[in-house]
């Protein structure tokens, strides 16, 4: 795409997108295809980008969350529960470890896998989380989990080879297998079934032997969290198929409610060790998404990989933020611990809004801040006119009509429902949601 297409491309997404197109975000991908195949006088002369940055797409979060804020500079009043960010800033300790740091920054490069301080951290961390004999030697550190997730593709992943995931997904999984040419394999888990990936599910996909099994727990975007005992029967799955190495994306395990407590597959069987690679970050435990930290535990020969590949594009993580990080895993746990009881509150009061709505099903979440309701029922029908045939059109109706931003399922492989971001101001979630409650009321 030479670069006045992409620009072009860029002005269509922030611009019109999803307001204006029939099939807002899913018609987003053909836009984009469209205004990359639109001749240009420059065309010829200018050398083009990889196939690779073709499959590369724009988040479709991002274009909702856009076109909310767009609303909101034009003067509407917007409730957004489309972004997936904490409502909290990381505790003093961890700006003063910052402060402290920059007294005596040594201005250098650091270590690829992560500096001392932070894996000795994050060991503490993931023992206290129930894990156990993991080294240094089995850590390695990146630009946020997403960062992590990206080097694991590039690390585990040739093209061609299949990973295998459940959906609902978060968006980046997709978007990541897309763009290192692997082939999904989407396993569909449905409101029937809680969004849980069942243990027969999981054996019919492992049979195809893929080269990844990814997996999130507490789930983003359906809030979903595995019991002990459904992470041991899935456990009991993976131990019978040793071709598969294992993602357990797991960055919300600070926020489970109801007792359920967090679980790995490595608890229940201890020999999958050699094949499982937890990924963490401090984005959503401590609010700090923005200072981009994220940490896997895993085989020696998987941290290894992932630490030359850091060595060849990131180098390393900077001083100041590693000692930032390592003020959040080793100071005090009271914010995170008070915000999972706040989020378990509002996880309440979304739940009896969403199941007042006649025909709205919303599985009950116990982890992490979202919800994602199975708003089928409103397919068919219309609200003051407008005709709502898909989560897309219910969502570009809910948001120009009432001034709730939410994310259609479709961009989560759940085009039944969508996903609702409650760490929004907590004046805003009863008003939020009643707009959502009148706005079913309205269709005829
Ligand atoms: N995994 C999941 C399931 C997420 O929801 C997110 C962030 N939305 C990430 C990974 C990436 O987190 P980070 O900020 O550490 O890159």
């Amino acid at each position: 795409m030479p670069f006045a297409d992409a620009g072009m491309y860029a002005w269509i997404v922030t611009t019109q997108a999803f307001a204006n197109a029939p099939g807002g975000v899913a018609a987003h991908a053909k836009i984009a295809g469209f205004a990359a195949s639109v001749p240009h006088a420059t065309e010829e002369v200018m050398p083009q980008l990889a196939q690779r940055v073709g499959r590369a797409k724009p988040s479709a979060i991002m274009v909702i969350a856009s076109k909310a804020k767009q609303l909101k500079a034009a003067g509407r009043d917007i409730i957004s529960f489309s972004i997936g960010v904490p409502n909290f800033l990381p505790g003093e300790h961890v700006y003063a470890a910052a402060r402290e740091a920059l007294g005596h920054d040594s201005g250098q490069y650091g270590s690829n896998r992560g500096a001392e301080p932070l894996l000795d951290a994050f060991l503490k961390h993931i023992e206290a989380l129930g894990f156990s004999g993991y080294g240094h030697a089995n850590l390695s550190v990146g630009i946020g989990a997403k960062q992590v997730l990206y080097n694991l593709a590039e690390a585990l992943l040739d093209e061609g080879d299949e990973i295998a995931f459940a959906a609902p997904y978060w968006t980046t999984y997709r978007d990541i297998a897309d763009i290192v040419g692997a082939k999904a394999n989407v396993l569909h888990c449905g409101p029937d079934q809680n969004y849980k990936l069942t243990p027969a599910q999981l054996d019919a996909a492992l049979a195809r032997k893929p080269r990844v099994f990814l997996f999130n727990n507490p789930s983003n975007p359906t809030g979903m969290v595995y019991t002990r005992e459904e992470i041991a029967a899935l456990a009991e799955v993976l131990a019978k198929h040793p071709d598969t190495w294992i993602i357990t994306d797991d960055i919300y395990n600070s926020m489970v409610f109801d007792g359920i407590g967090y679980h790995n597959f490595v608890f229940a069987k201890p020999e999958l060790k050699d094949r499982l690679v937890f990924v963490d970050s401090v984005s959503k435990t401590y609010g700090m998404p923005g200072w981009r930290v994220g940490l896997l535990a895993g085989p020696e020969a998987v941290a290894k990989a992932v630490t030359t590949l850091n060595s060849n594009h990131i180098t390393s993580v900077p001083e100041v933020i590693t000692a930032a990080a390592v003020a959040a895993f080793t100071g005090p746990q009271d914010i995170p611990q008070a915000k999972c009881a706040e989020f378990a509150a509002r996880r309440d009061t979304v739940v009896a809004a969403l199941s007042a709505i006649p025909g709205v099903t919303c599985p009950r979440p116990q982890g992490a801040f979202y919800a994602f309701p199975d708003i089928s029922v409103a397919f068919g029908k219309s609200h003051h006119g407008t005709r709502i045939s898909n989560d897309v059109e219910f969502c570009a109706a809910l948001l120009e009509a009432k001034g709730v931003a939410c994310v259609p399922g479709s961009a989560f492989g759940e085009p039944r429902a969508l996903r609702i971001s409650y760490t929004c101001p907590s004046a805003q979630l009863q008003p939020g949601l009643q707009r959502i409650q009148e706005f079913f009321a309205e269709l005829t």
